[in-house]
């Protein structure tokens, strides 16, 4: 807008400045002259001008170098023509270009006016002052504020002055006169240089002040130019008005107003008398007077509240420094953002590292919030511009970090339909806030999740509250976290317990009173479930820097199962350590290293060492050579984790130095670190044992020699007999025959009988080598299946027992075993025919049967035959002997011939396979003999 004004302005007074140079060389007094009784424009004048309208140009467009050039060509301009009139010299410069032919008004022909000079000199101090001045935006924008009101005066004076027709006001001192049209030439340069000053400070109130301020100044002049003889307040005021709004002091606008006043009653006093007959000049001078206090008045209260104002944007410039407040100006015009130092520096960036723009921003926001963020800000945008924007992203610092940043801000300008133009906002890095929330939340959630209870206490001794409960007291305590705050914590415990614990409570009280920290331990009840537990807790005091103790903090756990452990471990230990004491079994704790850490009364006395001694020394020493590899052996595997415990029979040399046989147990504590703490072992004396079953192996091998022996002698004597038994045989055979005759009944008798005895006998040494012979020879084994051996058997013998009048029947079960076809044969056919053989009933009848399982005399059993009969039956006092070599018994007159060997070849043929044999029988009812081989178990099927 100011823009608008200040380019119009340029070009209608470039314009001017042309037209009247043209006037001048084509010779149209019409252009160089409003009227012609008024004072033409000079050259010079035109030429200024045309050189103003172009430095405006240029100070638009920010041209400064040129702006410079012109406003230092206006400078000497003015100055040169003011030497001239100063001076009364002729530097030629008034008719350098042409020949001045009008020359009405004019002190010199060709000279422009002083006023005008003035007004120049004014655009060019203007012009230099904006290219070079130094100064705050605020103080240019005043100083260019008041040279262009300056020029407004002198150009509205003369301006008036040609309305009012008052000639002082437009020609001074009888010099040439300021022309009409170049005082409209100045109003509009001295508009354009107050538009161009409005855009120079940062604060709109500074325009309106000067303007305020300016515009009583120009009030003022205007009256005072009504009345002809008030000339002098022309000069005094505005450079008094200057003064006032360019120096601090207070009240100097009323100093200098004063000062004003004066000379405007002075001025009445010295010529208002004969002047002003009606009084009409007195009223206008005591108006005058009135707008001069109330420009000073107005002047002042300005600067007053611009003082406010200052300090209080000091001081709002220095929160947001201090609060580290980030600011941003975004253009969305232009898309250009202002960034302010702390928005930078909050990335690590100095100002002019970075481009201020927005792509700046968008370059800096991690990817993963860019588009969320730029949702939020232009739907903001978009829809509501009236309420402000809110986000929190991310940004990469220069460090490569990743900041949490805060944003906030709102639409500052927006177009004449609504649409936003401009938004201003800040930053706000909230990394360490968000890292601290983060940090809190988690040590809130490690809390809640721990065991323990925390609890924090107002710092009252007295009367302390709670403050903070962690979320799991109700597990601990059965109180809701939020029924405890602003409890005291004696809540806790009821009447009872407060006495119960009475000792405990002082001691806390007594820490809390000396701000010490505690650890401590009570008994407590739920109040829920009236359960009993026990709270170890350590109450601290929570320091302030200074040393105050700002509350205390309680940390506390339930180790009512905890106790209770201990409890048990240390019974568990009085037991063990008893039990150690008074076992009779030798108990000894042994260290890593092998010595005896500790050992009982048993041990010392196993060993023969007292326990002192035997402290003093470690097992090694003790074990004999032939046995510690092993026993090392065993504990490395232990130390190895492979096995957990190991048995072992060792020999120890016992302090008298004989050998004790112990049976040695050890098992490994360890520690919970997980290294190996002792051994521990369990020593019992075997000796005695030891020699039992050597004595005993001793035996058995002897007796296993003596049976051998025996067999060996009753094979040799059953073959060696055999063959002279056979002679015998043979010769009573040859005796009877040769001699049958000659012999008389008696002797032939004899020899019969000689003759059967020595088959008998015969007979009975054949089942005597059989006998012997049964384990002696390799016997060939397969699987057989059994009922096909006993269908065998009753093929052989079916005439017999046809004859009999017998009946064999076999149960459908009975298994295929892996053995030997013949003895199983013999045990078969020696009990089915000795089934039918002891027997009188009419229908003899013989059953064998077969269990997988079974049960004799609380014994399992498995794979057991049973043969039954219908006979006889046995004496239980002969339920043992009937199995002895030959024995018999019953005549062979009632049941026929035999050897009674049988049941002696069956036994010895069961028992080698390592079976057993045993008859049930009851005399006259019947028998059932039972038996079963150890080979078949696992064949069994
Ligand atoms: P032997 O049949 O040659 O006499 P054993 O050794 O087979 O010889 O039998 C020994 C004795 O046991 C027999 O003489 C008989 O008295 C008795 N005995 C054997 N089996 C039975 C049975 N099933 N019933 C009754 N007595 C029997």
């Amino acid at each position: 807008m100011n823009n608008k004004i200040s380019t119009v302005s340029a070009f209608l007074i470039t314009f001017l400045g042309a037209l009247v140079i043209l006037g001048w060389y084509l010779d149209i007094p019409a252009l160089i002259q409003v009227h012609s009784a008024f004072t033409p424009m000079q050259f010079n004048t035109a030429l200024g001008f045309l050189v103003t309208g172009l430095a405006i140009i240029c100070w638009v467009q920010q041209r400064l170098r040129y702006l410079l050039i012109l406003s230092v060509f206006l400078l000497a301009l003015s100055i040169l023509t003011g030497a001239q009139y100063l001076l009364g010299v002729n530097f030629g410069i008034d008719e350098l270009f042409v020949e001045h032919s009008i020359t009405v008004g004019t002190s010199s022909p060709g000279r422009m006016a002083p006023n005008t000079a003035l007004g120049f000199m004014i655009v060019g101090l203007a012009g230099c002052y904006h290219v070079k001045g130094q100064a705050t935006s605020n103080i240019k924008s005043i100083i260019l504020q008041s040279l262009g009101l300056l020029l407004l005066s002198v150009a509205a004076l003369a301006g008036f002055g040609y309305l009012f027709e008052i000639e002082l006001a437009y020609g001074w001192a009888g010099l040439t006169n300021m022309a009409a049209h170049t005082s409209l030439g100045f109003i509009l340069a001295s508009i354009a240089l107050i538009s161009l000053s409005l855009q120079i400070h940062t604060q709109v109130f500074d325009g309106h002040a000067i303007n305020i301020t300016g515009l009583l100044f120009l009030a003022t002049l205007l009256i005072d130019i009504l009345s002809p003889e008030g000339l002098e307040i022309i000069v005094a005021y505005p450079s008094l008005i200057l003064c006032a709004l360019l120096f601090r002091p207070q009240n100097i606008s009323f100093a200098l107003a004063l000062f004003a006043i004066a000379l405007l009653t002075l001025g009445y006093y010295a010529v208002d008398r004969v002047f002003d007959p009606d009084g009409s000049a007195l009223r206008i001078r005591v108006l005058t007077v009135f707008l001069i206090l109330a420009n000073a008045f107005i002047i002042e209260q300005l600067k007053k509240q611009k003082a406010q104002l200052q300090e209080s944007k000091t001081s709002l410039e220095l929160a947001v420094e201090s609060s580290e407040i980030g600011l941003w100006d975004w253009d969305l015009t232009s898309n250009q953002v202002k960034l302010s130092p702390i928005w930078c520096s909050m990335l690590g960036y100095k100002p002019h590292e970075l481009e201020h723009a927005f792509a700046t921003w968008e370059s800096l926001v991690h990817p993963d919030d860019l588009q969320k963020t730029l949702r939020i800000l232009h739907q903001y945008i978009n829809e509501e511009p009236g309420n402000h924007y809110e986000a929190q992203f991310r940004m990469r610092h220069k460090n490569g970090s990743w900041r949490i940043i805060y944003s906030r801000g709102s639409v500052v300008e927006t177009d004449k339909f609504g649409k936003p133009l401009r938004l201003v906002g800040m930053h706000l890095d909230t990394t360490e806030r968000a890292n601290l929330e983060n940090e809190l939340a988690l040590l809130k959630s490690a809390v809640d999740h721990s065991q323990s209870l925390v609890l924090v206490l107002s710092s009252s001794i007295e009367n302390p509250t709670i403050l903070y409960a962690s979320h799991n007291a109700q597990n601990i305590t059965g109180i809701g976290s939020s029924t405890l705050i602003n409890e005291s914590p004696i809540v806790f415990l009821n009447q009872q317990e407060r006495i119960k614990n009475k000792k405990e409570l002082a001691k806390i009280r007594r820490a809390m009173i000396n701000h010490q920290s505690i650890t401590s331990q009570v008994w407590l009840k739920r109040v829920d479930t009236d359960e009993v537990y026990r709270l170890k807790f350590n109450l601290y005091p929570v320091l302030s820097e200074s040393g105050e103790t700002l509350h205390y903090s309680l940390i506390g756990q339930d180790t009512t199962k905890l106790y209770q452990l201990e409890q048990l471990i240390l019974e568990e230990r009085e037991r063990f350590q008893s039990a150690m004491v008074h076992s009779p079994i030798g108990m000894a704790l042994v260290s890593i290293d092998a010595r005896w850490l500790d050992v009982n009364q048993s041990v010392c006395e196993i060993l023969g060492y007292s326990k002192a001694e035997l402290l003093q020394t470690d097992f090694i020493q003790l074990t004999h050579p032939d046995d510690l590899e092993l026993d090392l052996e065993q504990v490395q595997k232990m130390l190895d984790r492979k096995i957990t415990t190991y048995e072992m029979e060792k020999r120890y040399f016992h302090k008298d130095g004989h050998i004790v046989w112990a049976l040695l147990s050890v098992s490994l504590v360890w520690n919970t670190d997980g290294t190996p703490k002792y051994f521990i072992s369990q020593i019992q004396d075997i000796s005695e044992r030891k020699l039992q079953q050597e004595r005993l192996k001793r035996y058995t091998e002897e007796l296993e020699q003596s049976n051998r022996d025996l067999d060996d002698f009753a094979y040799i004597a059953s073959h060696d007999l055999k063959e002279p038994l056979r002679g015998i045989n043979n010769h009573a055979l040859m005796l009877k025959r040769g001699y049958q005759d000659k012999l008389d009944e008696t002797a032939n008798h004899k020899l019969d009988r000689m003759v059967k005895l020595s088959q008998k006998l015969e007979k009975l040494i054949s089942d005597l080598l059989y006998f012997s012979r049964i384990g002696r020879e390799k016997e060939s084994i397969k699987r057989i299946p059994i009922s096909a051996i006993i269908a065998k058997q009753i093929d052989l013998y079916q005439n017999y027992i046809s004859e009999q009048n017998a009946q064999v029947s076999v149960a459908n079960n009975l298994p295929t075993l892996l053995c030997n076809e013949l003895k199983m044969s013999v045990i078969f056919r020696n009990l089915i025919l000795n089934g039918i053989k002891y027997n009188d009933n009419t229908h003899k009848v013989v059953t064998i049967s077969f269990d997988k399982q079974f049960t004799f005399q609380g014994k399992i059993l498995k794979n057991v035959f049973h043969i039954q009969d219908n006979g006889i039956g046995i004496d239980p006092e002969f339920h043992h002997d009937i199995f002895r070599m030959f024995k018999r018994l019953n005549s062979e007159k009632a049941y026929g011939s035999g050897t009674g060997a049988g049941l002696a070849f069956v036994k010895k043929i069961i028992e080698q396979s390592g079976g057993e044999i045993w008859v049930e029988s009851t005399p006259d009812k019947g028998s059932t003999f039972h038996f079963y081989i150890k080979e078949v178990d696992h064949e069994a099927r």
